[in-house]
């Protein structure tokens, strides 16, 4: 049965821990990423959580717990992951863009690393040889995603080394000797066609016969989940399936199995989280009913900086008959979380929740406008714990320097 915190329950986190609120269901995680094992169980595949959708420490202690791995976007995440107790065998970096410093001290912790640019690629072959084995970053060439922001893989985007300089990454490898453990794609998030997997694995396996250490394939992420009814989710039995087909039509050269590695972040904890506002004040206009809550795009940017999609519920009254709302933050520019949607009847100190809230949510979070982030709250076992006290105004002023 899928894990889902009702109502009532979050009312209460509401009130007792107050809003703005980001509340995650621990149970939800696991169910997300038993899915991910279940459909993929005896295809030799791992998971590392892509742990910049959701860092707090206590997320990552238990993602640990579950036995996944973690894919890492900065050297800050290596740390909290190595905080966390996740061994280093099981932490990968991957970089883009990053300074060599960076690649040195994440090889001096220990920890997988993917290069993304020939540059770095030369520096850690002319520092370390074969002495390390080391993952490439590709990028396939491939258009997909939700949309631009978070597509990765096509011709025109920052990362990953292109394909088409292949024979650049080859010479760089024949010159230093270099051990090539893995090669990466990641074409972008909210995938929902697993054909897009595929043509990745397609470009790959024109690659793999060349490199003659290789152990492992990284997809990436990018699993598309449901934010709303009807919403369309990437297939996971049918991804299972669909890989499982694509390695068998492609026998390995050296006769050695490939491990296949994907990261997703999204898909562990999206659904596990629940944002929670209070309503300030209503507005009647001409236009539009505004409903402003007690919160902005400073806690949750996705609707104004993607077009993101998040239900919203009045949790307060649930039986309030249907009206349409533009739902709207507190920040002095636009800040819409919703432009035209339809919510039982909306009354000043309602509590409003909205779904799909644990990725790039609180994560995403500033200090704009110098208001507090939120406070986080982890329902596991039943059990509510706050495991981030919301801001206070010595925050405001921690690091600056009066003169
Ligand atoms: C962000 C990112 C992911 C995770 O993307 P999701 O859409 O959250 O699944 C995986 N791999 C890399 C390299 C990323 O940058």
């Amino acid at each position: 049965m899928s894990q889902q915190l009702t109502p009532e329950y979050l009312i209460n986190l509401g009130q007792q821990f107050g809003t703005p609120l980001y509340v995650y269901h621990a149970e939800k995680i696991r169910e997300q990423y038993q899915r991910l094992t279940t459909a993929f169980q005896g295809s030799n595949t791992v998971f590392f959580y892509a742990c910049k959708a959701l860092t707090n420490i206590n997320i990552l202690k238990y993602v640990c717990g579950l036995g996944a791995n973690v894919d890492c976007s900065s050297i800050n995440e290596v740390r909290l992951a190595l905080h966390a107790g996740f061994p280093k065998e099981r932490i990968l970096y991957t970089s883009n863009g990053i300074a060599f410093d960076e690649i040195a001290e994440a090889k001096d912790l220990g920890v997988i690393i993917n290069i993304d640019s020939l540059s770095n690629l030369e520096k850690f072959g002319n520092k370390y040889g074969h002495s390390y084995p080391v993952g490439i970053r590709l990028r396939p060439n491939i258009m997909a995603g939700g949309n631009l922001k978070i597509s990765t893989g096509h011709d025109k985007s920052k990362f990953g080394i292109p394909v088409d300089q292949a024979d650049q990454i080859l010479q760089l490898v024949d010159k230093y000797n270099l051990h090539i453990a893995d090669l990466h794609i990641h074409t972008g998030s909210e995938i929902k066609d697993v054909d897009v997997f595929v043509k990745g694995i397609e470009i790959l396996f024109d690659l793999i016969p060349k490199f003659k250490e290789l152990k492992f394939i990284d997809l990436g992420g990018g699993f598309k989940v449901p934010y709303k009814e009807g919403d369309a989710e990437t297939n996971i039995s049918l991804l299972a399936k669909t890989v499982a087909d694509a390695f068998a039509n492609h026998p390995n050269p050296g006769g050695r199995p490939l491990q296949v590695w994907f990261e997703p972040g999204k898909f562990l904890v999206s659904e596990c989280g629940y944002f929670i506002t209070k309503v300030n004040v209503l507005k009647d206009t001409a236009a539009a009913t505004f409903v402003s809550v007690d919160s902005g795009f400073n806690h949750l940017i996705r609707p104004m900086f993607y077009d993101a999609y998040h239900r919203i519920e009045n949790i307060s009254n649930p039986n309030g008959t249907p009206k349409r709302y533009s739902v709207v933050g507190n920040i002095c520019e636009t800040d819409t979380f919703a432009w035209d949607r339809t919510i039982n009847e909306v009354r000043e100190g309602d509590y409003l929740v909205f779904y799909n809230a644990g990725a790039y949510g609180f994560e995403m979070s500033s200090n704009f406008n110098s208001r507090y982030k939120p406070a986080e709250v982890l329902v596991s076992g039943g059990q509510a714990h706050l495991i981030r006290r919301r801001d206070r105004f010595e925050d405001l002023l921690r690091n600056q320097i009066e003169l």
